[in-house]
């Protein structure tokens, strides 16, 4: 038994507040994410607590996240369960399915961590990370003692408090975003676009590195408009902000072919007019990262093999360089 927080007792049975779908549990019942629940007794459980379903030493730019300690290599972990429902999921095996797992303590996390060489510390990704906030909560601190980072890979749908929680413990984040129409996150993902959209702001007002990432979805979300929209939000929040672009591919219950390379080229071009560091995913074009003033190649990236061109925070030319790296890591207002 693991108890959660996040919740409350009422008349009607348990509230859980953890996200904004606010389930209200019975005994015996479970949450919309699968990973939480009410117990006989009442209490709020997390199910899915240290129960590790995947695990698999990744490179970084894996997450996707092209900004942060390039080419290094980070523990990545996930179990069951999401809060949000997408047709086009491309991981529903674990995220739409309840799993046993094997069991892995926050210590013996560590421990594990520890022994990877070069590992620059721990990703909480596969299935959604936001509903393993107590594993999180309980990790991420011993992971920092450490001298590990610790990573998640959103979809940025949790309620406001626990979410600002999580932001002190995680030095960055991938986080999705699926549109910007509010409609196609109800009927397509069951989440809310506005929860997406303020999450990314705290986590960037908080100090976490960011980086987001578009899957872009034949007939779905491919409207250029909207995705202009997109951008220019995206960049009136910062214009050094990463988007990755994502090609999407038929998964669980979405048929519509998969994206039009073409659409990535012509998504990536519209983008890289507002936002200064914009790479394509899911397809085999050059995804280097160049340095906003001069120009000059930073990071070569092919396929997973990285080279990198920059030594020191600053490019020949003065700019700061724009990595969470040896040179900028661990933040100091951040370790207290
Ligand atoms: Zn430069």
């Amino acid at each position: 038994m693991n108890k959660a927080r996040y919740y409350k007792q009422t008349d009607d049975g348990l509230l859980c507040l953890l996200c904004p779908h606010h389930c209200r549990l019975q005994p015996g019942q479970s949450g919309r994410c699968l990973s939480r629940g009410a117990a006989d007794d009442n209490s709020m459980q997390l199910y899915s607590y240290a129960r590790v379903i995947a695990a698999n030493v990744d490179p970084i730019e894996k997450k996707p996240l092209y900004h942060v300690f390039p080419g290094r290599p980070i523990y990545s972990i996930g179990s069951y369960g999401c809060n949000m429902h997408c047709r086009f999921c491309q991981n529903a095996d674990i995220s739409q399915k309840r799993h046993t797992g094997s069991e892995l303590t926050p210590q013996q996390l560590v421990v594990e961590a520890q022994s990877i060489k070069d590992n620059i510390g721990v990703a909480f990704t596969y299935n959604e990370p936001g509903i393993w906030f107590e594993y999180i909560c309980d990790c991420a601190p011993l992971l920092r003692q450490a001298g590990l980072m610790t990573v998640m890979v959103s979809n940025g749908y949790l309620s406001s408090e626990p979410w600002a929680e999580l932001c002190q413990y995680v030095d960055a984040m991938n986080i999705d975003l699926k549109s910007f129409n509010a409609d196609f996150y109800q009927k397509i993902c069951g989440g809310r676009l506005e929860t997406v959209k303020d999450n990314i702001i705290a986590a960037v007002k908080a100090g976490v590195h960011v980086e987001v990432t578009n899957l872009v979805v034949t007939g779905l979300n491919d409207n250029p408009a909207e995705f202009s929209e997109m951008v220019d939000w995206l960049a009136d929040l910062s214009d050094r902000l990463p988007l990755h672009i994502s090609r999407y591919f038929p998964r669980y219950l979405e048929a519509a072919p998969p994206t039009d390379p073409a659409v990535i080229d012509s998504f990536v071009a519209l983008a890289a007019k507002k936002l200064k560091f914009v790479y394509p995913g899911n397809v085999a074009v050059s995804q280097d990262t160049l340095c906003p003033a001069c120009k000059s190649v930073l990071v070569k990236r092919h396929a997973y093999e990285v080279m990198l061109n920059y030594r020191g925070a600053a490019c020949q030319c003065g700019e700061k360089l724009p990595f969470v790296d040896e040179n900028s890591w661990p933040r100091k207002e951040r370790m207290a």
